[in-house]
């Protein structure tokens, strides 16, 4: 069978009472299994004990050599326990498969009519549900039902991207659209940028005319080293002295709601899974290519984080024995030649007329475009460590698809092939047959709205980015 999570959990609601024997589940869009069988033993809807549960890749084997698996055992789960699968059951069939009438719903989830109906005025009855002016297309005699949706008015998530360079942030409804976003230049001090994102989540709130109440949870994402399980920033090399600060602590206290924290660029590699070129891929490197220099690593469909969430810093891989001093303390890192601040560094060494924000590498890639030798020659070097950096990513993890993102990406186009020939130079034969490099198509506001989908996931489903 072949079918994503949700169709997933659907059709084991469908399957009450049966038993399912050596059968081996496909997905195609579930980000992790592994993750997708977390839930379903919490909730009960797979009893792990008396079933051997396999988890790979991309398929989960239900294995029934220990004494015979057990689906939904209805009985055995605690009427609560019952009631709350089913009721997550109904919200996500309304948020992913809406507008739908309570029939379509009961159709779909193989619940009966009057369970339904009353999970939906529960559902209704919180605010996530609503009903709308549409009623269902007619199918024949009979009344025609009034159509449910989520609660676009009463429900919303913010995601925020705390870019070295830029922040943005933006108010996502419980159904998955933009309702308002803002970007402003990030303030580089601790105590400063506390108080700028506090200021910011308020004002794109304000300037909505949303009810404050309605926030129901807070994504952030921010560079360098963030551990998403305790909920601080350990260090961001960029962000001027910006360590230990427990980011999760500061903002649950100020708004009183669940705030899930991750590294900018695993917000990255989970947006490229989602919604990027790498939907189909299991085995992908997303680098992003900025201020700073990180990796985003998919192994098997599961985000590689290590274990204090720090895997991924393949911006300070040394580089040079004696190359220049870089923002972490170490000298000749891959980001002390590569980063778009190191760019400017660079350019701003050789050519007459300087580049005042080192933070501007468009700036040089402009100069580059119109001409200037110098410019085109800084970045077609920091394109051959690059190359070089792709090809050990490629080399350690033996990807199916190297997606290359971040403020540099913008000049894919000048410094492509430099990338390619030295990628083809480092990289073993073998796994290089396997791999696709490519350039992210997904917008600048992409790491906010991954951070939104984090945020919403973990307080509509429990679920955390962390299988
Ligand atoms: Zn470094």
């Amino acid at each position: 069978v072949k079918l994503d999570g949700i169709e997933f959990i659907q059709f084991l609601s469908q399957q009450n009472y049966k038993k399912l024997h050596n059968t081996s589940i496909f997905f195609h869009n579930f980000f992790s299994v592994r993750l997708l069988c977390k839930y379903l033993t919490r909730t009960m809807l797979v009893l792990k004990t008396e079933t051997d549960l396999i988890c790979m890749s991309n398929k989960l084997i239900i294995n029934s050599t220990k004494g015979g698996a057990l689906l939904k055992d209805r009985e055995k789960a605690s009427s609560k326990t019952v009631k709350h699968n089913n009721k997550q059951l109904v919200l996500s069939t309304v948020l992913h498969h809406g507008p739908l009438s309570r029939a379509d719903i009961s159709r779909i989830t193989g619940l009966t009519r009057s369970t339904v109906s009353q999970i939906v005025n529960e559902l209704i009855e919180e605010d996530l549900v609503e009903e709308t002016s549409q009623k269902e297309e007619s199918k024949g005699p009979g009344r025609r039902g009034i159509l449910l949706k989520g609660n676009s008015q009463k429900f919303f998530v913010i995601g925020y991207d705390v870019g070295t360079l830029t922040s943005r942030v933006i108010l996502l409804n419980i159904n998955g659209r933009v309702v308002k976003k803002i970007s402003f230049p990030t303030l580089r001090d601790k105590e400063r940028l506390l108080n700028q994102i506090k200021e910011a989540i308020y004002k794109i709130i304000e300037l909505s005319s949303k009810d404050i109440r309605f926030v129901r949870a807070i994504g952030m994402a921010f560079p360098g080293l963030v551990n998403d399980r305790e909920g601080f920033v350990a260090f961001s090399p960029n962000l001027k002295s910006f360590f230990d600060v427990s980011i999760r602590n500061f903002l649950e206290q100020e708004f009183g709601v669940p705030v899930v924290i991750e590294n900018n660029t695993k917000v990255m590699a989970l947006a490229e899974k989602r919604f990027g070129k790498a939907k189909k891929a299991s085995n992908i490197i997303v680098l992003n290519l900025g201020p700073g220099i990180g990796a985003g690593i998919v192994v098997n469909n599961e985000l590689v984080r290590g274990k204090s969430s720090f895997a991924g810093e393949i911006g300070h891989i040394p580089v040079l024995d004696n190359g220049d001093m870089c923002s972490c303390g170490n000298r000749g890192c891959l980001e002390s030649v590569a980063s778009t601040k190191a760019i400017v560094r660079q350019y701003n060494k050789y050519s007459e007329s300087k580049i005042d924000d080192l933070f501007n590498s468009e700036a040089v890639a402009n100069r580059a475009k119109n001409g200037d030798e110098i410019a085109l020659k800084v970045l077609k070097e920091a394109g051959k460590y690059i190359g070089k950096a792709i090809a050990i990513c490629v080399n350690l993890f033996n990807p199916e698809m190297v997606v290359v993102s971040g403020g540099l990406s913008k000049s894919w186009d000048l410094i492509k092939q430099e990338i390619v020939d030295s990628y083809h130079q480092y990289v073993l034969k073998a796994p290089e047959r396997d791999v696709e490099i490519t350039v992210s198509n997904l917008g600048d506001e992409l790491t906010a709205i991954g951070s939104a989908y984090l945020a919403l996931n973990k307080v509509l489903y429990g679920m955390k980015s962390r299988p």
